[in-house]
């Protein structure tokens, strides 16, 4: 087919971008350097089990944007799952996020709503919480002390006076019936899109190619690593990488929930995900004898590894604003998504961005 749009990236900003030029008449090619669609949020499913894997670590649909929700339920129906994350500190567990049921068990009180203000002032009560429940496990996910990253990170965590145990402040929330992989294949089924994979994108000088050839000079959508796109040219920025250790075990349920957080330095792995508590709903799933777990490790992303959180500093503003200034300077060019955006997005986020581009 003749194009009148190109879509490199087929993660989740990418699929939203390249729906709603088709939607619009436009006819759009779909370049995805792997072999599948999805981007991080790519599952697979263990033929066993039926278990649906996260590939790339648990993702969990959560949003209060009503334009947000609205479109992605135009594609898929999610099952009402909410998302609680358990922390294990020194071999006990505790509730997330901070709230009474992690500050009564954690300090052997039994504090009402009304007290945990006066109590949590206590500098004492709220160094203890800080280094028990923050600290390290900060300084694993980014490499350094919580006092050298962006407040903001930390403040994704809610801070509660009740018992309140649901990890996000958003009502809307879940994880896809048909599973993940289905949100992708449904945004991409419209006759004005045509994908192709094993098609990684390049810049050569202001001309974006496709193996060697010139694609054509259409308004281009690209959703990779910002850097990347220009070689690195100004050196890279500044990433967080992850290692997964999966692991089939011979138990029906490991950890009883589906992410525990261990939140001691001393342990190499943040968290660990056991998936199929995301599927409440599947029977054949939750009652399979076995399970799936993965264990997840941060670490400083160096040339070859998968990038997964910008870490934003002064430095690497500075970096992006260079980068963003070429990108300006190539033709039919917008970037965006989490590693184009080099933005920290929640999947609804990078949908919202897309959402509110003007295409
Ligand atoms: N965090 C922490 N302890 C926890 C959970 C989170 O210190 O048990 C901090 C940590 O710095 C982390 C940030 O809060 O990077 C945001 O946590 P979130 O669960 O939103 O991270 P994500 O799931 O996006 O990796």
């Amino acid at each position: 087919m003749s194009i009148d749009c190109i879509v490199a990236g087929a993660g989740i900003w990418g699929c939203t971008v390249a729906r709603r030029l088709a939607e619009s008449g436009r006819r759009v090619l779909v370049l995805e350097k792997r072999p599948v669609v999805g981007g991080n949020v790519r599952c697979e499913i263990d033929e066993e089990t039926g278990i649906e894997i996260h590939s790339y670590g648990s993702h969990i649909f959560h949003t209060h944007i009503p334009e947000v929700w609205e479109f992605v339920n135009r594609f898929i129906k999610f099952n009402g799952y909410q998302h609680k994350v358990l922390a294990n500190y020194e071999g006990r567990i505790y509730y997330l996020p901070l709230g009474l049921a992690l500050i009564n068990k954690f300090f052997g009180v039994e504090l009402k709503p009304g007290e945990v203000a006066d109590f949590m002032a206590d500098e004492a009560h709220s160094k203890a919480i800080f280094d028990a429940f923050f600290r390290g496990y900060t300084s694993k996910q980014w490499g350094k002390p919580p006092e050298e990253i962006d407040d903001s990170i930390i403040k994704r965590v809610p801070v509660r006076s009740n018992y309140d145990v649901n990890y996000f402040n958003d009502y809307n929330q879940g994880i896809p019936l048909t599973g993940y992989n289905s949100l992708f294949e449904r945004l991409l089924d419209h006759p004005n899109i045509e994908v192709r994979c094993n098609a990684a994108v390049e810049l050569d000088g202001a001309t974006l190619k496709l193996s060697g050839e010139a694609l054509p000079a259409v308004p281009t959508y690209y959703s990779g690593p910002i850097d990347a796109l220009f070689g690195y040219r100004f050196g890279h920025l500044p990433w967080r990488t992850l290692r997964f250790e999966t692991e089939k075990l011979d138990v029906k349920d490991y950890q009883g929930t589906s992410v525990v957080n261990y939140t001691e330095a001393s342990v190499p792995y943040t968290r660990i995900h056991e998936f199929k508590h995301y599927h409440p709903e599947d029977a054949a799933v939750m009652n399979s004898p076995k399970t799936i777990i993965m264990r997840e490790y941060s670490a400083t992303w160096r040339p070859g590894d998968e990038p997964y959180y910008p870490v934003d500093n002064t430095e690497s503003r500075e970096l992006l604003a260079k980068y963003q200034a070429e990108a300006a300077k190539v033709p039919n060019l917008t970037v965006g998504g989490r590693l184009g955006g080099y933005k920290y997005y929640d999947m609804d986020k990078s949908i919202e961005s897309a959402l509110n581009l003007a295409l």
